[in-house]
């Protein structure tokens, strides 16, 4: 399960105070130190750590734990409110256009889980009563359009294609067309993988953002791959000012490193986590909720 290292630490640090009554500040100190380890086990951004550990402490000795008579209980909800903001506080909402349709255009890297991410929100979309229609901007993976057609057959969401000899920025202009011509609301574009690296392919999907001005971008990462994950939205958000982040595979038994550091480097709030396969495990991401996930 994700983040199961992680809590199973925290709740050993914080098992060890829960039952005082009175503790010093070297046992603050302490337990500082075993979370500062912890996180960083868990593959959260060096910095990140520092900062949070700062911050904890900064309040810890603010609110006087070692004069409280439930200092455990105090630290908790400290390390747990950090922990929300850290993730980025409030539950950070899709974009909805006061001209419809809402543009929302996927990005990231091959096999982050774009596609699949593309079906489940239109399925989410639908469910909220809105009309979605999605496009097939993946010309170059062999059967991406074809998967794509299935996700919204299976959920009776129509695919705008052109097949895969227009170039997607053309593929892209014409299905935010046919989504206003049609009365659609919200219009997915699905693009290619592509490396930050790819000069050409990062630019292709940059001149797709200039043609159709999406109101969402949003990076689609695979959370199990921690701290690449981060550096992939770092380096994405600079050439292509991301709205949102999407981590996937949170299914998996990824160490937590992706989510509680992707905000705090980017500035990039977390708007929905993927959580397997099947075209419902969505959800939007609630930072609170995690946090209390993650303490246990
Ligand atoms: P794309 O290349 O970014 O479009 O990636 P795909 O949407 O094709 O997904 C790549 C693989 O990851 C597929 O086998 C998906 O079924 C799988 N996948 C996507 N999201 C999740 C998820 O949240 N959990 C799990 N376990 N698998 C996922």
């Amino acid at each position: 399960m994700a983040f199961e290292g992680l809590s199973t630490r925290l709740q050993n640090v914080f098992g060890k105070l829960k039952g005082r009554g009175k503790v010093s500040e070297d046992d603050v100190n302490e337990a500082m130190r075993e979370v500062r380890l912890a996180l960083l086990e868990a593959d959260v951004n060096f910095k990140v750590v520092k900062d949070f550990i700062a911050k904890v402490k900064e309040r810890a000795i603010g609110q006087e734990v070692v004069k409280s008579f439930t200092p455990g209980m105090v630290i908790i909800d400290i390390v747990n409110k950090e922990l929300t903001e850290l993730m980025g506080g409030e539950q950070a909402k899709l974009a909805k256009s006061n001209k419809p349709p809402t543009v929302i255009l996927m990005a990231g890297l091959q096999g982050a889980g774009k596609t699949t991410l593309t079906g489940k929100l239109a399925k989410m979309l639908q469910t909220q009563k809105h009309k979605p229609l999605l496009v097939a901007g993946d010309i170059y993976r062999p059967a991406a359009i074809k998967q794509l057609e299935v996700l919204g057959g299976q959920i009776g969401v129509p695919v705008f294609t052109l097949g895969d000899q227009v170039s997607p920025v053309e593929i892209a202009k014409q299905g935010v067309k046919r989504a206003k011509d049609e009365g659609y609301d919200y219009v997915l574009i699905d693009t290619a993988g592509r490396l930050q690296i790819d000069e050409e392919l990062m630019q292709e999907i940059k001149d797709i953002h200039s043609a159709v001005e999406p109101d969402e971008v949003l990076l689609v990462v695979d959370a199990m791959t921690g701290q690449e994950a981060v550096n992939v939205a770092k380096s994405f958000h600079e050439q292509l000012a991301l709205t949102g982040v999407v981590l996937t595979k949170l299914d998996g038994d990824t160490r937590g490193g992706a989510a509680l550091s992707v905000k705090a480097v980017t500035g990039c709030p977390i708007k929905f986590a993927s959580t397997g396969e099947k075209i419902d495990q969505l959800e939007a991401f609630h930072p609170d909720r995690m946090a209390s996930r993650i303490l246990g």
